[in-house]
Formats: structure tokens, C-alpha cells, sequence
């Protein structure tokens, strides 16, 4: 069933995904080399229940963790470890909290160190889809326009766009519908109205498309073994233009303060 969020469940639903902004702009404060995957996931649950609320993956359908951390070639629900981050590495993280009944899901790939040139771009495009796939999230367009402009950019770029991972609606559900795809054709799919709550997250490969799933179950990597990166944020359809829940500007604030340079500092988007 598709539904249209009301006022109050939107402000519910703004609360909790501020809430996980704020989570990975603490985990920013944390990520360089020699940290592991396991701390920034000790740190993140803490975070979540000194404000009130709980991991909102823990548990979900029998995952360990609070975070999904996905190293390099790892796509997503990567599982935290006593691995060490190194430098060039980049780190995908997907945090999800449930707040007065309420679900947050955000995620933002990280560089761990000096990150080359190559997966820097990466990050910019993979991060500037989401853009251009949220300027597409407005009442009367289709979820198709929002995965056509995602696809458009990522293989203009010269990039791959993970297609069995998609983004979804979301509240009192992690998962509600309608399935947001990263690609797509124009004016197909879901008619988009006011009240949609959706999470926008392309998934964007720096070589190939495809991908492979690790014993342990959860783990999603490229098959190709090369890099990916993932963006998500949360937003309310609207009229004009889509009305974003959650934010990267914590963790940009607390970048700056570590003097790291955004990949897309001068994009001219
Ligand atoms: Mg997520
Ligand atoms: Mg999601």
C-alpha cells in the first residue's frame, strides 16, 4: 500500500532521520586510520540510545550490528569487525535508528586517509546522483524520472548502477513502499505524491554492475572486485520540490573541522 504521511508522522519521521545525521557526524569524528569497523558500531549504538531511541538495524530480519559497514569493494550491509580501516579505504555507512516508533535511514561513504583520484570521483557522482535523483522527487513525476536521472549521471560519468539494491518508502515500516529503483526509464513506474516519505540511495560501482553476496549472508560486494560507494538520504515528496528529513551537514561541519576536502567541494551542480 502506498501512503501519505500526515504532519505529525512527518515530524516524527523528520526527528528520527536528524537523528541518524547526527549519529554519522559523530562517527565522522572518528574515522581514520587504524580505527575498526566494530568501535564506529559501539560508538553509533551508544550515540543512538543516549538519545532515546534504538538501532534500527539490530535485529532487522537477524542483523547483528547497528551499522552497515561496507569497505571498498563492499556494496552494502557490510558487517562491522575488528578490521582496521586504512588509508585510501573508503567506508560506506548505513545507519538506521527507530525514534518514537518512528524509522531513520541515512548513509554517506567515507575516506579513511588520502583517497585517490579515481574513487574521489566516484564519490562526487555517486553523491550528485542522489542530488539530481532528489530534484526529480516532486508530485506528478514517477519513480522511474527519480531512478532515469540517478542512472543518467553515474553512466555519463562512466560508472555502474547496482540494480538488486533499491531505496523505499519509509515510517513507522524500514522498508514501506514504493521501491525507489537507481534506474529506470522517464515517466514509468509509481506516480510520486505530496506525503510520500522516501529514501533516495544509489548504489554506484566503479567498474562493473554486477555483484556477489559473501557466505556470511549479509555482505553485498561488486563482483569485480572494485570500489563502490552509497548515499542516501530521507525526504518528503512534495509540489515544487522534495523536502529532505535527513542531512549531510553535521558530517560536513565536523569534515571541515578535520580539514578534509568534500570530493564535490566544486561541483557545479
Ligand atoms: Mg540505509
Ligand atoms: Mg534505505
Amino acid at each position: 500500500m502506498l501512503v501519505v504521511k500526515n504532519e505529525e508522522e512527518i515530524e516524527k519521521l523528520r526527528l528520527s532521520n536528524l537523528l541518524v545525521s547526527k549519529t554519522l557526524a559523530e562517527l565522522a569524528k572518528h574515522i581514520e586510520p587504524g580505527v575498526t569497523t566494530l568501535k564506529l558500531d559501539r560508538i553509533a549504538e551508544e550515540y543512538i540510545r543516549d538519545h532515546g531511541a534504538q538501532p534500527g538495524f539490530k535485529g532487522y530480519d537477524g542483523f547483528p550490528n547497528t551499522l552497515c559497514t561496507s569497505v571498498n569493494s563492499e556494496v552494502v550491509h557490510g558487517i562491522p569487525s575488528e578490521r582496521n580501516l586504512e588509508n585510501g579505504d573508503v567506508v560506506s555507512i548505513d545507519c538506521g535508528v527507530i525514534l518514537d516508533g518512528y524509522y531513520g535511514d541515512t548513509a554517506y561513504t567515507f575516506s579513511v586517509g588520502q583517497v585517490n583520484e579515481e574513487v574521489r570521483k566516484l564519490l562526487k557522482t555517486t553523491y550528485e546522483s542522489l542530488i539530481k535523483g532528489i530534484e526529480n522527487a516532486v508530485e506528478g513525476n514517477r519513480v522511474g524520472d527519480i531512478g532515469n536521472a540517478v542512472q543518467t549521471h553515474s553512466e555519463n560519468s562512466g560508472f555502474s548502477v547496482v540494480r538488486e539494491l533499491v531505496g523505499h518508502g519509509i515510517g513507522r515500516k524500514l522498508h514501506e513502499k514504493p521501491e525507489v529503483p537507481n534506474y529506470g526509464k522517464r515517466g514509468r513506474g509509481v506516480k510520486l505524491k505530496s506525503g510520500f516519505v522516501i529514501c533516495i540511495e544509489p548504489m554506484i560501482n566503479l567498474g562493473r554492475r554486477n555483484i556477489t553476496q559473501d557466505p556470511d549472508g549479509w555482505t553485498i560486494r561488486t563482483r569485480d572486485g572494485k570500489v563502490s560507494a552509497h548515499y542516501e538520504l530521507a525526504l518528503v515528496v512534495q509540489r515544487e520540490k522534495a523536502d529532505i528529513l535527513s542531512t549531510f551537514e553535521y558530517i560536513e561541519q565536523v569534515l571541515k573541522t578535520k580539514k578534509e576536502e568534500l570530493p564535490w567541494q566544486n561541483s557545479r551542480l
